[in-house]
């Protein structure tokens, strides 16, 4: 069940990408952002004073190649970096894990169906072609992990992924909180993996909306069955400037 309409204008959004606003789709790389979910976006950015950001998994390029021409504050790698409202970025220091890569490439790159994703700070394993694999993906990301002390393992959806500790999703939505043009403004977190749910924690601490999309348990409070009905539920948060840009 989703929240009655609030009145958005007192309101910060922070959104999760992939699963959330987006669907998900077998292949990373495949992932397109929408002209409507663009206007939704930029509709929500009018309509709460441009304070929105993108809280993602993936690196900021990436984000604002998928975004494009949208350039919105944004938090990538979970955490590991971040883009305020001022366009300041902040980044974690990481360490070089390409050798690590390779080793997960050397035991998984010729599985077809399984993709290894290079990010900064962090690596992911990708199977959703090849559920039957599962268990061989995760052998091989426990035995990277057990090479580097500062991995920890992110189990998402058909995705074993390993970043650096540093920061967690929680960690950049309070972080922008403490910022204008967030400041004093009641947080929303829409999200639907696990990687989301320290974010879910921080925004209830704060007394915010905290929306799950998808079915599997959560510390949020509040729920979407898809990326199409959290979009639908934006659009009409957002009111006027959605329904303009839209038609
Ligand atoms: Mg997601």
């Amino acid at each position: 069940m989703l929240p009655g309409i609030c009145e958005i204008a007192d309101h910060a959004i922070f959104l999760d990408l992939d699963g959330t606003i987006v669907e998900l789709v077998d292949h990373p790389d495949a992932v397109r952002v929408g002209p409507q979910t663009l206007h939704l976006l930029q509709a929500l950015l009018s309509s709460t004073g441009e304070a929105l950001a993108v809280i993602s998994g993936r690196e900021i390029g990436v984000i604002d190649r998928l975004l494009y021409p949208l350039v919105v504050p944004v938090a990538g790698v979970h955490g590991l970096q971040r883009r305020d409202a001022r366009g300041t970025v902040y980044s974690k220091e990481t360490s070089d894990l390409v050798p690590l890569v390779d080793v997960l490439e050397n035991l998984l790159g010729k599985e077809p169906g399984v993709f290894i994703e290079r990010k900064r700070g962090g690596m992911a394993v990708h199977y959703r072609l090849r559920p039957d694999l599962e268990q061989h993906c995760r052998d091989a990301v426990h035995l990277v992990m057990g090479k580097h002390p500062d991995l920890r393992l992110i189990r998402g959806k058909m995705v074993f992924e390993l970043t650096q500790k540093g920061a967690d999703k929680g960690d950049v939505i309070s972080a922008f909180l403490r910022e204008p043009p967030f400041r004093g403004r009641t947080p929303i977190f829409a999200g639907d993996d696990l990687t989301d749910e320290a974010g879910f924690s921080a925004v209830n601490a704060l007394g915010g909306i905290t929306i799950k999309v998808g079915a599997s348990q959560t510390e949020a409070r509040f729920r979407a069955e898809s990326p199409a009905q959290l979009r639908d539920w934006l659009c009409r948060v957002a009111g006027e400037a959605c329904q303009e840009l839209v038609r």
